[in-house]
């Protein structure tokens, strides 16, 4: 199989292109490099399977070509992290509902296969967990940006469900919840590695709000496993499922773990939201992902846990200095 990966620089894309050529399927990646790196696949580079062309999704002629080349699409590249969304509302919504837009467009001329990657944060403040596929959203006002992200992928999910059933387009809408693994940044405000790099330099752990806020995390080789088997599944055509691991953690449990793994002397310290973000900024306490929908269809199954997470975290930035 050919298979564009949009977004194939970024950390989830990486992995997921590792991955299909070692299946023997040809990938080909594009990605602006806004928030992925050449790192990431530049051990891909000499592959004769892989081909990359760094350039915006927003390139509608680039795009075209791309798409003509692939048998199906894995479209991953958006706006993401809650810091870059917070400060750079305007990119987040254009990149994420725009570049959606074009990838389905593309995709529907010739009704190709396209997997979109959507978030947990669609969820957003509602309190009913695990979240199931079908359960409402409960955003806030638009007057907080952090919801822009929720509502452009909602709208993503919205436009490929509609392409689905009025175009007999072929989609399906995965729901990813705090993916993390090596390769991932803290830069844009990711937790995980955040509190890794902060305590392998011995700098302030920085737990936001009072740190009794929860998150499950999904080790990243997991996430690629369930997207391949959901991309090659037919009966996950038009439907929208939770990739995610159901264990939950505490932020501030999650900085002692990190603080005692990495043997860091770094102090642990809690952060008000206001300032961590914007004024008003609205957390969610819980995000829980409900996985019977993907367990049924493909037998998923989480296998990496949040210990061995941090030690492949921990092993990946020691390796980098
Ligand atoms: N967080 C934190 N310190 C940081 C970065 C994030 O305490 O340096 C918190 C953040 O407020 C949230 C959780 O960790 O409650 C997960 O944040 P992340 O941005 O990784 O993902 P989210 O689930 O918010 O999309």
């Amino acid at each position: 199989m050919k298979i564009l990966i949009t977004g194939g620089a970024g950390f989830i894309g990486s992995h997921l292109a590792e991955v299909l050529l070692h299946n023997n399927d040809e990938v080909f990646i594009i990605d602006d490099l806004s928030t992925g790196s050449i790192d990431n696949v530049i051990h891909l580079k000499d592959n004769p399977r892989f081909h990359y062309t760094i350039d915006t999704i927003k390139n509608q002629s680039v795009m075209a070509e791309l798409v003509d080349q692939c048998d199906s699409i894995v479209h991953l590249a958006a706006a993401v992290g809650v810091k870059l969304i917070v400060e750079s509302p305007v990119n987040t919504i254009e990149t994420n509902i725009y570049g959606t837009e074009i990838v389905l467009q593309l995709a529907n001329k010739k009704k190709k296969k396209v997997i979109i990657a959507s978030t947990s944060e669609v969820y957003g403040k509602s309190e009913t967990v695990p979240f199931q596929e079908d359960a409402d959203m409960v955003l806030g006002p638009t007057t907080k940006s952090r919801w822009s992200y929720a509502c452009s992928k909602a709208i993503d999910e919205f436009l490929a469900l509609a392409y689905y059933k009025e175009k007999k387009l072929p989609v399906v809408i995965v729901r990813l919840f705090n993916t993390v693994g090596p390769r991932q940044t803290g830069r844009y405000g990711m937790v995980l590695p955040t509190f890794v790099q902060q305590a392998l330099l011995g700098q302030q752990i920085t737990v936001y709000g009072n740190g009794k806020q929860s998150r499950s995390f999904s080790f990243v080789k997991d996430v690629v496993r369930a997207l391949i088997g959901l991309a090659n599944h037919p009966d996950a055509v038009g439907q929208v499922f939770n990739i995610g691991n159901d264990k939950e953690i505490t932020i501030e449990a999650l900085a002692r773990l990190i603080k005692k793994k990495t043997g860091s002397s770094s102090e642990i310290v809690y952060i008000p939201y206001d300032q961590a973000y914007e004024e008003g900024f609205e957390d969610m306490l819980r995000r829980v992902p409900d996985i019977t929908k993907i367990r049924r269809l493909i037998g998923f199954e989480p296998r990496i846990e949040i210990e061995e997470i941090i030690d492949s975290v921990i092993d990946y930035y020691k390796s980098r200095t």
